[in-house]
This record gives C-alpha cells, structure tokens and sequence, in this order.
C-alpha cells in the first residue's frame, strides 16, 4: 500500500522530536522523524523535573518510564563544603504538578519516547537528514535534498513543514546564517557513572548539585549507579588535567564534597565531555520551517531544565499549531500566526529560566535561604515569619519544577526577597559559582 506524504517532516529523534512526533501521531498527522541512529551509549539528560511528568502521562508512559528510573524526590543544593544547603522538595508542589519526578538512563529514555512515537503511528528513517538553504517567499528557509526527499517518500509537489530536532547540531539555524543570542556561561562538562559511590547525606534519589571551588558539580542517583559530572570553565579543566578521565578524577579527589563519598567508588563508563552553553535562536519559525528543543535554545543544565523544555516545546507545538487541524499547514498566513505563538510561548520559557539560574550561580540562592532562615528563628505575630518562609519555598521549588517559572509573581517575590530581605547574612558572592579557584 502506498504511504501517503509525511505532512511533518522532524529532522533529529532526541526526546524534542520523538515527543513532537508522538502527539502529532495521535492526533493523526502524518509525520516522519529522520533518525541518524547516532546515539552514544551515555548522554547527559538524566535528571528531569516534575513538569516533564503530564507529558509522560499525556503520551501514556508514566508506568515504563518510572520502571527504568529512579523517583526524584528533589534536589539539593550545597555552596560547597561548609557553606549552606537547600533542600527542595517537589512534594511542595502537589496540586501544580506531580509531586516527584525521574532520574533516567537518557539513551533509553529516548529509545521508549522514539518506540511510543512507532506505536502511535509516527514513520522513522534511519538516515541523517540532507538540507540546503533555499528562500521561500523572500525569507531564508531549508528543503530537504533530493536524496532525503526520496528516503522520507515524498511525491514531486509535496511541502512538508520541517521541524529542526537536531539538537546541538542546529541544522537549520546553521545552513541558513541565523544569529542566536549567547549567555554568559562557556563551560566545559566531563561525566562518567560509578557504581558504590555513596548517596547518604539526602533522601533516596534527590539529586545534589555543588558548588566547587571553581565550577559546579551534579551527582544524579540512576538505577544501581551514581551519575558524577563537573561543569568547570576552560582554564579550570586545564587545570584539572590533559584528558577528560583526568580532570574528573582529580575533581572528586580535590573537592572535600565529592572525595570522601568516591573513596570506595569505581568509574564504570567512558568519561563524557560535552561544552555547556546558553543560547537562544533569534528566529524561532519561518516559511516552511520551525526549531525545536535545543536547535531553538538552550538554557544550562544546573537546574535540569533541558528536557522539560524539549518535551514542553514538543507539547507547545502541538497544541498551537495542530489543535484544530492539520488544515493549517495550508493556510501560509494562518500557519505562521500558530508558530509565532509558539514561538514566543519557547522565548519566555527562556527567558524565565535563565533569569532562574542565575540566582544560583551568583550566589543570592544561599543568602535568601540564611536569610530565610534566620527570619523564622525570630518570634514574630502570627508565625508571620515562618510562614513566609514556606511561601517562599513553596514559589521556589515551584518554579525549579516548571510549574511557575515563568509566573509573574513568583518572579517578582524572588526578584524583591533577594534585592531588600537579605540583611545580616554574608555577601552573595561567597556562596556564587567561581570560573577559578579562589587564592590560598
Ligand atoms: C552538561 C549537560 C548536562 C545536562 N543535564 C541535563 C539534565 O540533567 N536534565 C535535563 O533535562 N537536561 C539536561 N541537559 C540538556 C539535555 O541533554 C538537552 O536539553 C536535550 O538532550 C535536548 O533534547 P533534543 O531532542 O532537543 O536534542 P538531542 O537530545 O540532542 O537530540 C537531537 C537528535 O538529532 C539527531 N540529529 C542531528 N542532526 C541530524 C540529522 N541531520 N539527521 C538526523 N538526525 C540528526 C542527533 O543525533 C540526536 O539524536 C544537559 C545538557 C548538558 C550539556
């Protein structure tokens, strides 16, 4: 039987486009997701956020996802050796969100999302996706060339619209010139699993993110492993070593944090390095083309947002665009009106986040938390001071999981508590992410 045209074409089967994939197979969109098959045995994405839950949901794969993970009960964030600790928990957004969330395996957590996507009906190539530039309508956009356009089964005259799924490789925003706007980080990241490298000073499964004494480090509970990263500036991964297994290795054994709970562990996988950047396209959609997930943005992974936006743009797609019809990939004008609000949904989710993690790296998280603290030591009317404490927390944590970063409130709590409520406490500065070790 001959297959009708793909009507979305999703270059790049990473968790934005198997996730796009799935839910437009649901609603009956014929859509086909080109597949490079280049899937490394261990990928950074492994510690995600309660907002990623209703999708699992929604894509009816709660149950296999949480067969192969971890339950995340939080995270935890220590200003290194002896400085404060915050410990948030998600159950402090029940009624919002799910009050809890996964550490995953990523490579498998994209294999379930790419078989969910297969049995709902969504078409797969195992072939990298071939683009060139062309202009449509006097605008930049991308076709797909001849030798792809005969892999995806596409008759002469059919105009799919392409999704760029692809991930750090960027494959439109790069074949056509668009400029992104950068953020102030340019990190370097070396991970690697180790089994018996002990997890005790927190809940079962909370995650725990460190300050250094230069850079950060996460160490995410997996099934039967511990997933140990470092995100350090260039000059500091200098510093550390001339290869990736060094530099993690003499992280763990120069940080009092991180050395005595490795004493006993054993590295059980490759080290992986990856840069870590911030990033946003400045064009989100164009004539015949629109950017997913990190080929549109990325935003840093200190707070593991990258997922939730792969996942959360997928669904954001989904229902601006396709929610009343696959008609509108025939109505131009119609169409674009659908992307740009997408569009712009995916640009104040950026924004949002990225105002997010930047009280932690500069340090105001921990003076809020002391300063919190400190306030509901005081006896004051009403439990006034505790209370607002909590209320604080509560619009913290909630923001951490998805569920109110960008609320408008929320926001403007954290912008006013950190400007005017952090009196008698140290400086900022002294619990804040360093590019280099401060001097002896
Ligand atoms: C150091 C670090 C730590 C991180 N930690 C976390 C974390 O704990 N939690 C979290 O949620 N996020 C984390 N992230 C972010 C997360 O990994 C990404 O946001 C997520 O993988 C993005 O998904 P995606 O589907 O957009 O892209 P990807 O996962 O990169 O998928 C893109 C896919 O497209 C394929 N592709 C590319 N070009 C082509 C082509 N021409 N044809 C066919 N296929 C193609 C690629 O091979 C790949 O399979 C981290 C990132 C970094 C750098």
């Amino acid at each position: 039987m001959e297959m009708p045209d793909p009507q979305v074409i999703i270059i790049g089967a990473g968790p934005a486009g198997c996730t796009l994939a799935a839910l437009l197979a649901m609603r009956g969109v014929e859509c086909l997701v080109f597949d490079d098959d280049k899937r490394p045995g261990l990928l950074v994405g492994e510690s995600l956020i309660p907002g990623v839950v209703p999708v699992f949901q929604r894509l009816g794969i709660e149950e296999r996802v949480a067969a192969m993970s971890v339950r995340k009960p939080g995270a935890s964030f220590f200003a290194g050796p002896d400085g404060p600790r915050i410990h948030f928990k998600f159950k402090n957004v029940e009624g919002h969100l799910p009050p809890y969330s996964f550490n995953t395996p990523r490579p498998e957590l994209d294999n379930l999302l790419r078989r969910r996507a297969e049995e709902l009906g969504a078409r797969f190539v195992h072939a990298r996706a071939e683009l060139e530039a062309c202009e449509r309508g006097g605008q930049s956009s991308v076709s797909l060339s001849s030798r792809s356009r005969a892999q995806a089964g596409l008759s002469t005259d059919a105009e799919p619209l392409l999704v760029d799924a692809s991930g750090r490789a960027r494959v439109f925003s790069r074949l056509m010139g668009l400029g992104a706007k950068k953020g102030g980080r340019d990190d370097v990241a070396h991970f690697a699993h180790f089994e018996d490298f002990e997890h005790d000073e927190v809940e079962p499964g909370q995650v725990i993110i460190s300050v250094l004494k230069a850079g950060w480090s996460w160490r995410i509970p997996l099934p039967g492993r511990l997933s140990v990263g470092i995100v350090v500036g260039r000059e500091r991964a200098k510093e550390l070593g001339a290869t990736p297994e060094e530099r993690l290795e003499r992280a763990i054994a120069q940080e009092p944090l991180l050395r005595e709970k490795g004493a006993r562990a054993r590295r059980v996988t490759p080290v992986m390095t990856y840069t870590n950047y911030q990033l946003l396209s400045e064009r989100g959609h164009g004539p015949g083309w629109v950017l997913l997930g990190d080929a549109f943005g990325f935003v840093d992974p200190m707070l593991s947002p990258g997922l939730f936006m792969s996942l959360e743009g997928a669904r954001l797609l989904d229902e601006r665009v396709f929610a009343r019809g696959a008609d509108i990939l025939d109505k131009p004008e119609k169409l674009a009106r659908a992307l740009d609000g997408y569009a712009r949904e995916v640009v104040r989710w950026h924004g949002a986040w990225m105002e997010l993690v930047e009280y932690f790296y500069n340090g105001r998280i921990f003076q809020m938390h002391l300063a919190g603290r400190d306030m509901a030591l005081k006896p004051a009317p009403f439990d006034l001071a505790s209370r607002m404490e909590r209320h604080t927390t509560f619009h913290l944590a909630s923001m951490a999981s998805g569920g109110m970063t960008r609320s408008a409130y929320s926001r403007g709590l954290i912008r006013f508590l950190s400007k005017h409520l952090v009196w008698g406490v140290p400086a900022a500065a002294n619990f804040a992410v360093r590019d280099a070790c401060a001097p002896a």
